[in-house]
């Protein structure tokens, strides 16, 4: 993989450009998509955003995101996009397989692939261009640099300015986590110059719930939430039942896995959610405990140190039991 600033000059030549992240795309995946898709549009490129599959739809008033194609409902036109493409970006994730049913189409794509991602481990051989960055707060910091670094800085407008904020504030925890560098205050600065309206981003973002939503963050709460004190841990398990009763909708479990690290002492929380294809783990820690490790060795997953994802094939039961056992081994760790 070449370092990013060997592609800049080839951005001089208008060509064919697909955008792509992660399955399941939250802010930072989608406002990195859209906000580098605008960039190009700039430049005259020709651009399309295809997200592997379909995303939460707190995310659809973003400039451009009526404009996205899903893949899982356009296998074909996507197909015959990807496969007429000169570039393939590839953003905010750092294996192809993050793409789910994507994978071997743009496995054995031909065209020019370039990766921006902050994810750690990166599947480096399979790009011709690339910047990987752990410290990076986001994905969309990184579009950022990108476009500041590309020699047509003077680009950057509002529209770009609103996608990536969206994803900074997301992956930031609203500019909480340690990521979040003076160099990441500077950039919001900066959109702010441009007229940003971080307020209400905010709105559509995190007040846009639907009551159902809330309904199934009381229930997985009151019942479905387990601290096991002795290894500073708490577990959320919910089951299909819960999924179907609350009605919930792609997105509405995001955040859920987040109050568990909220409770006193807590340095590891872990959620479970039984879908129809598989049980999807979200982790998440604090002073020190690493579920990149975690995920990576026990549930076919991986992420950042402090926030990771994994999954398993094994029924929500199983899945459940496994993860006790092998927490045995992280007593220590986790004191
Ligand atoms: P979340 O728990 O919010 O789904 O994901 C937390 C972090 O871990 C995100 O940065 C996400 O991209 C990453 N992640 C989630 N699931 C997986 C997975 O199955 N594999 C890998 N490599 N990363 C994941
Ligand atoms: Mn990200």
């Amino acid at each position: 993989m070449q370092s990013i600033d060997q592609f800049f000059p080839l951005l001089a030549t208008p060509q064919k450009a697909v955008i792509t992240m992660h399955q399941k795309p939250d802010g930072d995946a989608m406002g990195s998509a859209l906000g580098l898709y605008h960039f190009l549009q700039a430049l005259g490129h020709e651009v399309t955003v295809i997200s592997p599959t379909n995303w939460a739809s707190f995310l659809n008033w973003l400039p451009g995101c009526d404009k996205v194609v899903d893949y899982e409902t356009n296998r074909e036109k996507s197909a015959q996009i990807v496969n007429a493409t000169d570039w393939l970006f590839c953003l905010d994730f750092n294996v192809l397989h993050r793409t789910k049913n994507m994978e071997q189409l743009l496995t054995q794509a031909s065209c020019t692939k370039i990766l921006i991602d902050h994810h750690q481990q990166p599947q480096e051989e399979a790009f011709q261009y690339g910047v990987s960055n752990t410290a990076k707060s986001s994905t969309c910091e990184m579009v950022y640099d990108f476009i500041a670094a590309s020699g047509y800085a003077d680009k950057l407008d509002i529209t770009m300015a609103t996608c990536l904020y969206t994803g900074i504030m997301t992956d930031t925890g609203s500019f909480r986590f340690p990521a979040t560098s003076a160099h990441v205050h500077r950039v919001i600065a900066h959109f702010k110059d441009l007229g940003l309206e971080h307020t209400l981003i905010h709105q559509y973002i995190y007040d846009s719930s639907l009551e159902t939503r809330l309904r199934l963050l009381g229930n997985t709460l009151l019942n479905r939430m387990e601290v096991l004190y002795e290894y500073n841990t708490a577990i959320m398990v919910v089951p299909k039942s819960d999924l179907l009763r609350f009605d919930a909708k792609t997105g509405d479990t995001e955040g859920l896995v987040n109050y568990l690290l909220s409770i006193q002492g807590i340095k590891l929380g872990a959620l479970v959610i039984d879908r129809d294809e598989e049980r999807k783990w979200s982790f998440r820690s604090k002073d020190g405990f690493d579920v990149n490790a975690f995920a990576r060795e026990h549930f076919e997953g991986g992420g950042h140190k402090n926030a990771a994802g994994g999954r398993s094939s094994d029924s929500l039961d199983q899945t459940v039991r496994k993860f006790k056992q092998v927490l045995q081994q992280y007593e220590a760790q986790l004191q």
